[in-house]
């Protein structure tokens, strides 16, 4: 394993390639986003981001998307929140139906999730200005109070769901919120994981038995490596490297099978076409 600026200077051509990868991945819709940004009430597309990040846990990003939709054609408006709260077996009906199945890992724990994300909305009745007035750190402080959105450690789903509510459009909501510079560590998704252990700076090992704050540090440098101005972009195009999509990896998918990969070249799992 080197460091981010190390595997930059002695991997010239693959850093370029990787970059460009990038670039061409960087307007790809974030799944969440993709159906909360349809909300019109702002405090809705909030809560819902936030429901949305908490499950993604398990499932393909096409399913999260299909679920995420069907709970809010289930329970739109106000229902996510307001009082009555839908029961445990009616949240469970729509899992049970969009996925055709129980088998899942988050399965005894959505309507909980679900409920939990209402009361926090409850208790921060006014989410844009919730937002408007934390610092990121005071964010990441209170979405402790959602359940599954982690209490300790890297808290991933906390990070992921800061930085959809404040990245610039189209990879965020691009919300005001009390900028004092100290911001959470990027998210560090499997896609993401996947690239830097495969072909990244540790494409020659050591990546699985690293702290979890050593990964998150490294990939950290490494997305600022890539896109210094916006290293967000650079975390989020990542996240897409061999990512499960409907039919194949969706980074297959939107390359006519690698045709149109800068990382053609490079990857293993390249379709080639001769
Ligand atoms: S599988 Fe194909 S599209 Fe995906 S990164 Fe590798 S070369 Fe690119």
């Amino acid at each position: 394993m080197v460091s981010a600026g190390r595997f930059a200077s002695d991997e010239p051509a693959l850093f370029q390639s990787t970059v460009d990868f990038v670039q061409l991945f960087c307007d790809v819709p974030d799944p969440v986003l993709a159906v909360t940004s349809k909300i019109e009430s702002l405090d809705a597309r909030i809560a819902w981001t936030l429901l949305g990040t908490d499950l993604f846990q398990d499932r393909s990003y096409g399913e999260i998307g299909r679920l995420l939709s069907a709970l809010y054609e289930r329970f739109p408006g106000d229902k996510l929140w307001a009082l009555p709260v839908p029961t445990g077996p009616e949240i469970e009906a729509v899992v049970e139906s969009t996925f055709g199945s129980r088998n899942w890992s988050l399965f005894k724990n959505v309507a909980g999730i679900f409920w939990s994300v209402g009361l926090f909305v409850r208790r921060h009745p006014d989410l844009e200005s919730w937002v408007r007035e934390r610092t990121a750190n005071g964010m990441w402080r209170d979405l402790g109070e959602i359940y599954f959105m982690g209490k300790n450690g890297p808290r991933v789903k906390a990070c992921a769901a800061i930085y959809r509510l404040i990245a610039p459009r189209p990879l965020g909501l691009g919300l005001e919120f009390n900028n004092d510079r100290r911001l959470p560590p990027l998210p560090l998704t499997m896609g993401s994981r996947r690239f830097i252990a495969m072909l990244g700076p540790a494409r020659e090992g050591g990546f699985a038995e690293m702290e979890p704050a050593q990964k998150q540090a490294l990939a950290n440098d490494f997305f600022v490596q890539l896109v210094p101005g916006n290293p967000y972009a650079a975390a989020h195009a990542l996240q897409f490297y061999l990512e499960e999509g409907c039919e194949d990896f969706i980074c297959r998918e939107r390359t006519e099978e690698c045709a149109l990969c800068p990382l053609k070249d490079f990857c293993d799992y390249a379709v080639h076409h001769d």
